[in-house]
């Protein structure tokens, strides 16, 4: 990841879209009227897509100073307008991740801080690349919509705590745009684009609290820990200057963060958990306790030096379902069948499953968690073009992770299948995502770092 030097001398081209082009492809720093020219030009459709692609490229490979990442936030922030929260009644706090693999921690994090009093506008994202997106998992759920008007958002908070929505052409309709073209263009692992991108949405969204989940390893977008940790800060940093409680959690992505992958099992894995079953949800619900006891602190319940205690009675708060009436209601606030929540066996089904099995016997030592992501996608779970349609059904269930024993045919992982075209592809690339060894290894810690 290149970050632009401090120094680089601040562009004079005229404030056109061939003027940013050219200054971003010859690394002279943008200013604010350069940005925000941008910006207003790709929402309003007079910079076409194919202009912001090539922004977006040149950002990905040339990066951005701090200031231009600010730059950036401020204009996608408003490119919409921004929610008016002032009649929901409590505090209002949220949660957003950078992305992974079985990363739907958003499901568990914000119907428990809930049941605790805070409120939680949570707007999010559909898949970005080879990792999942909690828009896309809820509409898994018949019924379930997630473009909803601001005074149903306000609605919600006040009667059930939480609501889960999209970005929409009012609010941050430049991440939407930018987000659809990322998503195909190979140009979301950057750290000004994701910062830019989360931060406008959470400024956008108002909560006066918001954790992130910066994740690094191998299914991340940022893989190495100081990318991660300069992602981290910039963030905070953006939310403190916008008068925000802010903080983050570095989280290890070096495998799946639960079993399954992919849109309806990623539902039945958050059911499962609000319903109190631990077994093979160590990590998840570790990385999900870890966000919430966050957002107590911000919501003022706890103080950062009574996280061990904020931890335990989430803990405890989670075992005793209290957090599942919460997620019902919300799906039945936003049009979803709750049958589906009351027997997840109601969710879509894939026609059948593969298994695929270990060629070799030993440890498994590491796993690529980008390529069971991609496999995924393969099968269907994401979106390779932007118009492409994500089967809810599809996706993968996990048996091995790293650390763990297997035997020669034992399976690895099984695969939920509905369509043929890539399935080869994808039992290709899931069984390569897995490195087999004759020593057994300890995963590295889940919980890598803090930024507050
Ligand atoms: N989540 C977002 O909302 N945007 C990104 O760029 C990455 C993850």
């Amino acid at each position: 990841m290149t970050i632009m030097p401090m120094g680089n001398p601040i562009t004079q081209n005229p404030v056109t879209a061939r003027g940013v082009l050219d200054a971003v492809k010859r690394g002279q720093e943008l200013t604010k009227a350069h940005v925000d020219y941008f910006v207003r030009g790709v929402v309003d459709g007079s910079i076409p897509n194919y202009q912001a692609a090539a922004f977006l490229m040149a950002v990905r490979m040339g990066g951005m100073s701090d200031r231009e990442t600010a730059f950036l936030t401020q204009a996608m922030t408003n490119s919409g307008r921004c929610l008016d929260l002032s009649g929901v009644r409590g505090v209002t706090v949220d949660k957003h991740s950078t992305g992974g693999i079985s990363d739907g921690t958003s499901f568990i994090v914000a119907p428990l801080v809930a049941t605790y009093g805070l409120r939680v506008p949570m707007m999010s994202g559909r898949g970005l690349g080879h990792t999942g997106g909690t828009l896309d998992k809820l509409e898994a759920i018949l019924g379930f919509r997630t473009s909803l008007a601001e005074e149903e958002v306000v609605e919600l908070l006040n009667k059930v705590g939480i609501a889960i929505f999209g970005q929409t052409s009012e609010i941050a309709p430049a991440d939407k745009i930018f987000y659809g073209l990322r998503d195909v263009t190979e140009t979301v692992d950057s750290i000004p684009l994701i910062a830019a991108s989360i931060m406008s949405k959470k400024l956008a969204e108002g909560a006066s609290g918001l954790v992130m989940n910066v994740t690094t390893g191998s299914g991340a977008f940022m893989s190495q820990l100081d990318e991660a940790k300069k992602l981290a800060e910039t963030m905070v940093s953006i939310g403190k200057q916008s008068g925000r409680r802010a903080s983050s959690v570095i989280t290890s992505m070096d495998q799946p963060l639960g079993p399954y992958v992919g849109n309806a099992l990623e539902i039945k894995q958050a059911i499962d958990v609000l319903s109190g079953v631990t077994n093979r949800y160590e990590n998840f619900i570790s990385v999900s306790v870890e966000l919430a006891a966050h957002l107590l602190v911000h919501g003022g319940i706890y103080t950062f030096d009574q996280m061990k205690d904020a931890r335990n009675d989430l803990g405890t708060r989670l075992a005793s379902g209290a957090a599942l009436k919460v997620f019902r209601d919300m799906v039945e606030a936003q049009g979803g069948d709750v049958a589906f929540i009351d027997d997840p066996s109601r969710l879509p089904r894939a026609l059948r499953t593969i298994d695929v099995l270990a060629t070799q016997s030993g440890y498994v030592s590491a796993i690529n968690a980008t390529d069971i992501g991609l496999a995924s996608v393969y099968l269907g779970a994401g979106r390779e073009t932007v118009d492409a349609r994500v089967d809810p059904a599809v996706g993968i269930e996990v048996f091995k992770f790293v650390g763990d024993s297997v035997a020669q045919n034992e399976p690895l992982a099984r695969l939920y299948v509905n369509d043929d075209a890539r399935l080869k592809e994808a039992k290709r690339t899931l069984l390569g995502a897995y490195t087999v060894g004759s020593k057994k290894v300890q995963p590295r810690e889940l919980i890598l770092e803090t930024i507050v």
